[in-house]
């Protein structure tokens, strides 16, 4: 797919944001307090997640791949030669609290990260879809994401 830098209307245009009101919303106080996350907001776009701003073309981003509940850009700071974020166009602060409210759309994120892989050349060669979950694990955005890397050596265990 022919790579496209987000503007103010583009993915909104394509697919428009609906409400979501009631749609796997969830507000187990188990997920409270992480990271000044509000549980009671889940699902819908937050002011002040950079994610957010993206997916309503506030932020520009080179997309490459979307669907009508997710998005794929480059990463600002590639880790490889390869190195696209999906994400799903709601918001979730993790992979995790997003199965638990929309599984649905967990599933079409690690969809759409094969299908980057496909439109990459990285399918033979093998890739990599990384989730990093919490702060200790060195997750600096607070809205799911994965991180489909390839065209490298990728070494395990990881860093
Ligand atoms: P993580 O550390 O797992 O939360 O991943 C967040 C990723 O977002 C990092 O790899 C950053 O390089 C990337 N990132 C931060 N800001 C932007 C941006 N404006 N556009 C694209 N990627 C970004
Ligand atoms: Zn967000």
């Amino acid at each position: 797919m022919r790579a496209v830098t987000a503007q103010p209307a583009s993915p909104g245009a394509l697919f428009p944001l609906v409400p979501r009101a009631g749609r796997g919303r969830r507000a187990g106080p188990e997920r409270a307090g992480v990271c000044g996350y509000d549980p009671s907001m889940a699902g819908e776009p937050q002011a002040d997640c950079l994610f957010c701003k993206i997916v309503a073309g506030d932020v520009p981003a080179t997309v490459v791949h979307e669907t009508e509940t997710t998005l794929a850009f480059r990463d600002i700071n590639p880790q490889a030669p390869t190195h696209v974020l999906v994400i799903p166009r709601a918001h979730y602060a993790d992979a995790a609290a997003l199965t638990d409210a929309e599984p649905t759309v967990a599933a079409d994120v690690v969809r759409a990260a094969g299908r980057v892989a496909e439109q990459e050349g990285a399918v033979e060669s093998g890739y990599r879809i990384v989730f990093n979950t919490g702060a200790g694990a060195g997750q600096t955005v607070f809205h799911a994401h994965a991180h489909v890397l390839a065209g490298r050596g990728l070494n395990w265990p990881p860093g």
